[in-house]
């Protein structure tokens, strides 16, 4: 059934970088600096302690030096280069191990920790050290670069690109993520509108779980490969 599927729409969440040590801030003991993320990531904590929010993103950017992919990363890469049907990875993570892995078909629907953003003029552009609050965008040369991240609050990137996809996806496969935060709480409805099956990997049982089709409880690194290997073998 699953072999028959031609068009995959996947979805990853801080499950699949956890595993890879990325800090997810989240749960027990989840603090920054005695500060809940929610209270960081928002429009409104950059307008009002800025050198707290780029302080926050500078930490995690440069955290990426840290870390590697992880044998989940590597397999959807894998999948990505010898899928011969239509394929749309949907990260939630602005972290950069997707790529580093080699995942080309990826969008970040939450931003990229290595890109910032003009509030000026929009412009987007790579970023890879710190980031001072103030700093110049050289299209505009407004002091106004923040981090190109969607904060709670804000309209994720590239929602249309990835509405079509789910409407046309013949499987839908979501990886380590809790299914509580909308949008992305919500592709899983969408593709099972669309007539997609769909299939959860994570580490434990999920709000969203009972909308799924069939879930697969256990790490990402060893749940992926797996069924990665089976996809191509079909
Ligand atoms: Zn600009």
């Amino acid at each position: 059934m699953m072999q028959d599927s031609r068009s995959i729409v996947v979805l990853t969440g801080a499950g699949i970088s956890a595993e890879s040590g990325i800090a997810t801030f989240r749960g027990p003991g989840g603090l920054w600096e005695g500060h809940r993320v929610e209270d960081v990531c928002t429009p409104e904590a950059l307008a009002h302690d800025p050198e707290l929010v780029h302080r926050f993103y500078d930490a995690r950017r440069a955290a990426l030096a840290r870390v590697e992919p992880n044998a989940a990363h590597h397999a959807l890469a894998r999948l990505d280069a010898e899928w011969g049907g239509d394929l749309l990875i949907v990260t939630q993570n602005v972290d950069d191990l997707h790529e580093r892995a080699g995942a080309k078909r990826l969008l970040h629907m939450h931003g990229e920790l290595q890109s910032a953003l003009c509030a000026a003029c929009g412009a987007h552009m790579r970023w890879l050290g710190a980031m001072p609050p103030g700093s110049a965008c050289p299209a505009c040369g407004a002091a106004a670069l923040r981090p190109d991240i969607v904060f709670f609050g804000e309209m994720p990137y590239a929602m249309d690109t990835i509405e079509r996809a789910l409407g046309t996806a013949d499987l839908f496969v979501s990886i380590g993520t809790s299914g509580a935060v909308y949008p992305a709480a919500g592709f899983v409805q969408g593709a099972r509108h669309a007539g997609a099956r769909t299939l959860e990997l994570n580490l434990e049982r999920s709000a969203g779980s009972a909308f799924f089709h069939e879930t697969r409880l256990g790490a990402a690194g060893s749940l992926v490969p797996h069924w990665v290997d089976a996809m191509l073998a079909g």
